[in-house]
């Protein structure tokens, strides 16, 4: 390590563990939505001064990259050299994984705020010459591989990065577990905080849960059951070699599976949910543990286009370190928002024409709807009445641009990328419709601000937050969207944008349809088309009370306030 490194590296910091981090546009170490958070929570902690040290695995091959042949998805690995974009630190820690060592290295990247902060991200690596062929590979594939690829991952991202931090000298204030992907970390720090007690003259060792659950804070994502990383023992238990005490084990994780959020909730002091409904949800999923919301927020500088940026910056100074001054977006004149806004839909017709699509209209409305590929986010309730929408299109045209991946292993996924296809066939002439491959950072900031609607359609309570939404609001386009999420908080009807659907827990694909063809029918299109004022006003309203709140600045100053400082 250098000089310059070895004191600013030991400094306390919280550390916050994430299986993915989207850290800039050319390292694809992340798939979504929960990377793109963790990587906005490090810039807004490098702005804000905060001192955090974000941990996750190097992810060599990537997540994948998507591209479209005759509709259907085809992947391709995603390649990306660590030496390029972070320091190889001298630092090695070995963790136990069946029974052998398998050693782990740490690259350290920088993530530099728009004030002058700099946090440390240290990349967990397996690929080193002592090692087997088969753990160098241990941390290649982002979400790659079966049950017990991901158990090795989750070793060497929880105790591997617990030990990795003991070993810089990083001074750990407390460990925040962005999803339950790191929970291993939790009996890691149960071995450093275990004694062995002469109970009855038997030995038996004493583990000091209190001490471990005081140092832990712990963000949940998913309001399903089976949405949470669990393992069976049989699969789990020979390959967590340092950590044998099956008992104890069950007595924290679960009796029958190896629950990695039940893990999380008995040993976090701090749970919380990324919505107040996430938190609702969540609390009914648990009963009995203490579940709070903090709602996620997008980093502002990052999620603002160039002519948005450029607009903030003259008239609402200070706006990067202190977004809620946002809320005064009403002082600058329509025009001015109008052009910055004709800015970003230039942007995004530029890449639309560069990936061979056709130019979209300047004149008419566009909807965007940019997403993960899974059937839980109903890409294709749009689509359920084909005919009503070419009715819709004939009085008030509109056009769709559409992106997201499906996971490898998600056939529904991939299943609805090939029928959004279909759709856009069956539209031609009609509605114009553009799928954009490989949805990535650099797609969803020339989406979420080139579009003119952004549209949300996932089944109740789904959702968890949703961040894309909040992207867009900063960019002044409004969100259509189902009520779920944060949009429940944002929502205000024909203020900040609209809702699809009622509140509550009624679900019904056929109700949200048509309340969504009634809203673009009846109030959203003709709103554009009709009153030029009174759409840059719901542009603002988006932008005054959805931006100044749905900032990972206010997410991260709740952090501190409320779960790191106590
Ligand atoms: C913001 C973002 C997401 C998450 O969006 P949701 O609204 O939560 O679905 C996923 N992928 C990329 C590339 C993003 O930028």
């Amino acid at each position: 390590m250098t000089v310059e490194f070895e004191g600013f590296l030991q400094e306390h910091r919280i550390a916050y563990f994430s299986m993915e981090f989207a850290l800039n546009e050319e390292m694809p170490t992340y798939s979504g939505g929960l990377g793109v958070l963790a990587g906005d929570t490090m810039r807004s902690a490098a702005d804000l001064d905060l001192p955090m040290v974000g941990v996750t695995l190097v992810s060599r091959a990537g997540y994948f990259r998507q591209d479209i042949v005759d509709g259907a998805q085809v992947e391709s690995p995603d390649a990306w050299q660590p030496e390029k974009w972070c320091r190889s630190l001298p630092a090695r820690v070995a963790v136990s994984i069946g029974n052998h060592d398998v050693w782990i290295g740490a690259w350290l990247h920088l993530v530099e705020g728009h004030c002058g902060g700099v946090v440390p991200v240290i990349l967990l690596d397996t690929d080193l010459a002592d090692n087997r062929a088969e753990d160098r590979e241990i941390t290649h594939h982002l979400y790659g591989g079966d049950d017990a690829y991901r158990v090795k991952q989750e070793i060497v991202l929880g105790i591997g990065g617990a030990r990795m931090l003991a070993a810089l000298g990083v001074k750990v204030l407390k460990y925040h577990l962005n999803e339950g992907h790191a929970a291993f970390l939790t009996l890691e720090l149960l071995r450093r905080h275990s004694h062995t007690v002469q109970e009855a003259g038997t030995g038996a060792l004493r583990y000091d849960t209190a001490a471990v659950r005081s140092r832990c804070v712990f963000t949940t994502h998913t309001p399903v059951d089976a949405g949470h990383d669990q393992f069976s023992y049989a699969l789990a238990e020979p390959l967590l070699g340092d950590f044998t005490d099956g008992a104890q084990l069950r007595a924290l994780a679960g009796e029958d599976r190896l629950n990695m959020t039940r893990l999380a909730l008995n040993l976090s002091e701090h749970v919380n949910g990324v919505a107040q409904r996430h938190a609702e949800v969540s609390r009914r999923l648990f009963p009995g543990y203490e579940i709070r919301a903090i709602t996620n927020g997008v980093h502002p500088w990052t999620w603002a286009c160039d002519s948005f940026r450029r607009l903030y910056d003259r008239y609402i100074p200070h706006w990067c370190h202190e977004p809620e001054l946002l809320m005064r977006v009403n002082g600058i004149a329509d025009e001015e928002v109008r052009k910055a806004h004709a800015d970003a839909r230039a942007a995004l017709a530029e890449e639309i024409v560069r990936l061979g699509g056709v130019r979209p209209d300047a004149e008419v409305a566009t909807i965007g709807f940019g997403r993960r590929m899974t059937p839980y986010k109903r890409p294709d309730l749009l689509f359920s009445d084909v005919d009503r929408l070419r009715e819709i299109a004939r009085r008030h045209p509109f056009q769709i641009v559409l992106a997201g991946k499906a996971h490898p292993r998600d056939a529904g996924g991939k299943q609805l990328v090939g029928r959004l296809h279909e759709y856009a066939r069956l539209l031609k002439g009609a509605v114009p419709v553009v799928f954009l491959a490989d949805y990535d950072v650099r797609i969803a900031r020339l989406l979420v601000s080139g579009v003119d609607i952004w549209l949300n359609t996932p089944q109740r309570p789904l959702e968890a937050s949703g961040t894309s939404g909040m992207k867009a609001a900063l960019n002044g386009v409004p969100n259509l969207s189902v009520l779920d999420g944060w949009w429940l908080e944002g929502w205000i009807e024909g203020v900040t944008g609209w809702a699809i659907g009622r509140d509550g827990s009624h679900d019904d694909a056929a109700d949200d349809a048509s309340s969504l063809f009634g809203q673009l029918e009846n109030v959203v299109l003709p709103l554009f088309y009709n009153d030029a004022g009174g759409w840059t006003k719901v542009m603002k309203g988006a932008i005054s009370l959805n931006a100044s709140c749905f900032n990972s600045h206010r997410m991260l100053r709740r952090y501190a306030a409320e779960t790191y400082l106590r």
